[in-house]
């Protein structure tokens, strides 16, 4: 069993990854961002509750977020794992999700950080918005906000795992390729 938080700033290539990760580990993949647009896209009370908060580049409240996690965890129990993509985002979610694995018997085998430098993040994030259709994707100052709302609310999340010896940096530039390369001799060691 493998279940494994992908970190790291927004424009850190957490999608890509992530989805080459499940393709050769054959996990769960929960990607908040993902559920929340498709709960936009459909227009469930949730998808309004959240959009505004998305549309700017704010962080939901945690108390949506995990419930929307809690209700996807108990309906796709894996025998493989899970891979948390964008989630845990505050510290209060790593708190959350912990308890949440606790009670199933499992718990977070290793938080792999994508490390990308901030003017790299922006013109990836930019590039993106050409053709996401994502608001957030599409002007500078939603782009800068979300950049320092990781940097205010979401890094701490490092710390926690750093404190459990789960966590583990990984350089986010270079070739797609490359960097799963190195995804891989990290989850390889922990398998
Ligand atoms: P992402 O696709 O992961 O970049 O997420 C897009 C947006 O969804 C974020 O900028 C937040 O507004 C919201 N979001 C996604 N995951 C979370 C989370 N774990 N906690 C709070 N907000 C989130």
């Amino acid at each position: 069993m493998l279940n494994i938080v992908l970190f790291g700033p927004p424009g850190a290539g957490k999608g890509t990854q992530s989805e080459k990760i499940i393709e050769k580990y054959d996990l769960n993949h929960i990607s908040t961002g993902d559920l929340f647009r498709k709960h936009m896209g459909e227009g469930t009370s949730l998808g309004r509750m959240a959009q505004e908060y998305i549309d700017e580049g704010n962080l939901v409240p945690d108390e949506l977020v995990i419930k929307m996690v809690e209700v996807k965890i108990k309906s796709h129990h894996s025998p493989k794992g899970f891979i948390f993509d964008g989630f845990p985002r505050t510290v209060a979610q790593a708190i959350a999700l912990d308890a949440m694995l606790k009670k199933q018997g499992l718990s977070i085998t290793t938080m792999l950080a994508l490390e990308v430098e901030d003017e790299e993040l922006r013109s990836r994030i930019r590039l993106r918005g050409k053709t996401s259709g994502r608001a957030d994707d599409q002007n500078d100052e939603r782009i800068n906000n979300r950049i320092e709302t990781y940097k205010r609310e979401t890094l701490p999340v490092a710390d926690y795992y750093t404190a459990q010896s789960k966590y583990h940096g990984i350089n986010g530039t270079g070739s797609i390729d490359q960097i799963f390369n190195d995804i891989c001799m990290v989850i390889d060691l922990k398998k």
